[in-house]
């Protein structure tokens, strides 16, 4: 018996049984990794965001090159903007059916097909985006958006949030509800729905047509994102007054689509670092709104002497009625709709006798 044997067997005496069994797993796992490691994976991933857009794209792209770079090249993730290869609102069927690996977008988009996906991204009067995180990564909202993706071959990832949007701009003040009445605005998804109710008259017009139509008086008013996108838009020339809070957006989770066969054919190491990285791009996008948001609204303030208002009283309890209204009809068509919701209310209950305690009754003393 040489001597590296016998230190070899004394370490082995020594250490507790846990650890024995973590070496002799990891020699395992890595002898499969270098069986793995020449394999070469290329991915496609596509967006409902025009090419490299602020924030979103970007946070795709760093995605991509941060994937690229924790595998050596194994994984080559080529991303594209809406309409490069697959129309927006295609994305979900595209990634579905295999012809792209990926998608990033915002499930709300797909409720024409899957009405409960829309509480996946955000909810009227909804959670933050605190809270969001919270309830899909730590309180069974994850789980539930798994299950009703699977059936489509989808894997859904939280990755980036937009944390509070603002209400949106208008061409003339809202005093009361009575402004509300005719008035034609760009408002898509459940928001549109509810702000229909509320006397309005929703319309859904793609990003690229808002300014257009606030311009030319087609609208009366348009939501879009927060202060720095709506910044780049230009919407301050068109319109004067920048209503907030953004009732009908309170946090709006950014998804990203990954069909399933696809994730199930990489190596477990390479899944790891989609996943890794998906959440890096999840915690970086939320970041960069809420870093740039009040750099951008005080220029708009400030240099382009935009109207900054707060939706009145009524507008809001009249608005939040009218989300109870439609949610309601909403569920009692939609038992996978009534399941989520009810999960997500639950779940809101318990996290708003928190932020009592906490975010609520610090925030006036910071
Ligand atoms: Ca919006």
């Amino acid at each position: 018996m040489d001597k590296k044997t016998i230190s070899r067997r004394h370490l082995l005496q020594t250490l507790p049984l846990g650890i024995v069994g973590l070496a002799c797993n990891r020699s395992e796992a890595d002898q499969k990794q270098e069986a793995r490691s020449e394999e070469k994976f290329t991915w496609i991933a596509s967006t409902t965001w025009s090419p490299h857009f602020p924030i979103l794209g970007e946070g795709m792209d760093l995605f991509a090159e941060q994937v690229k770079i924790m595998s050596g090249g194994r994984l080559t993730i080529k991303v594209y903007g809406a309409g490069e290869i697959v129309p927006a609102f295609e994305l979900f069927d595209a990634v579905s059916q295999g012809a792209i690996q990926i998608g990033h977008g915002a499930s709300y988009y797909w409720a024409g097909k899957i009405p409960s996906a829309g509480f996946f991204c955000s909810t009227p009067f909804g959670l933050n985006a605190q809270q969001m995180n919270a309830w899909l990564i730590a309180g069974g909202g994850m789980a539930l958006w798994e299950e009703i993706y699977a059936k489509y071959n989808i894997i859904p990832f939280a990755c980036g949030n937009t944390g509070v949007q603002m209400g949106g701009w208008f061409r003339k003040e809202i005093n009361s509800v009575a402004d509300l009445q005719g008035l034609k605005m760009r408002m898509p998804g459940l928001g549109g729905k509810i702000i229909s109710r509320a006397g309005a008259s929703a319309t859904q017009i793609v990003g690229g047509e808002i300014y257009t139509s606030l311009e030319r008086g087609v609208i009366d008013g348009a939501e879009w994102i927060g202060p720095y996108h709506d910044y780049k838009m230009g919407f301050y020339q068109v319109a004067k007054y920048y209503y907030y809070p953004g009732w009908h957006e309170t946090g709006s989770t950014l998804e990203m689509m990954i069909n399933k066969t696809a994730f199930e054919k990489l190596p477990p190491d390479l899944r790891e670092m989609v996943i890794s990285a998906a959440a890096r791009a999840n915690a970086w996008m939320l970041a960069e709104f809420e870093a740039k948001n009040n750099f951008y609204l005080k220029k708009l303030v400030q240099e382009e002497n935009v109207q900054l208002r707060k939706f009145p009283e009524d507008v809001l309890q009249t608005l939040k009625k009218a989300t109870e209204e439609v949610i309601g009809e909403m569920i009692a068509a939609d038992p996978i709709s009534k399941k989520v919701y009810a999960h997500q209310t639950a779940f809101k209950k318990e996290i708003l006798q928190w932020s009592e305690v906490s975010e609520k009754a610090i925030l006036p003393y910071l």
